[in-house]
């Protein structure tokens, strides 16, 4: 992931994530004071209305709704589960810094995975291709 994207990313999270802050501090003062154990299951709680709503959107349940409705109803409750999730990290004690160095940390790590997967992935397929027979030509063998 280029820098850039990450300062994007870096950049509307700090948005959205005072936006969420500046919410329950008007709406809700004590919230700063309310135990994580709230927070980590309303998140599970939202998590599980996602699931909900998806399977709606698929055909699921006996409360029907069209695939639409489902669907912009799944999107409506992953926002509830960024609130919750925000929350649960201030309580933890993780502003919106420690969540970027968190994200920063957790991509690069992921980056350097998924790389290590391709190359293990290509190691197989070469390998695979040399027990067939198949060699590919070095430069040296190339027409000059
Ligand atoms: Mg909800």
């Amino acid at each position: 992931m280029s820098e850039s994207v990450v300062s994007g990313v870096v950049n509307t999270m700090l948005n959205v994530w005072n936006a969420i802050l500046d919410f329950n501090d008007r709406w809700f003062p004590k919230w700063r004071k309310t135990d994580p154990i709230y927070y980590s299951n309303a998140l599970a709680g939202e998590s599980g209305e996602v699931c909900n709503a998806i399977k709606h959107m698929v055909g699921g349940g006996t409360n029907k709704m069209t695939p639409e409705q489902a669907r912009l109803k799944a999107v409506d409750e992953t926002v509830d589960v960024l609130i919750y999730m925000t929350l649960l990290l201030e309580r933890l004690g993780v502003d919106q810094h420690g969540f970027i160095a968190a994200f920063k940390k957790k991509m690069t790590e992921n980056e350097h995975r998924m790389e290590e997967e391709l190359n293990k992935s290509a190691q197989t397929i070469a390998d695979k291709l040399e027990k067939q027979g198949v060699r590919f030509p070095w430069p040296g063998d190339m027409p000059g």
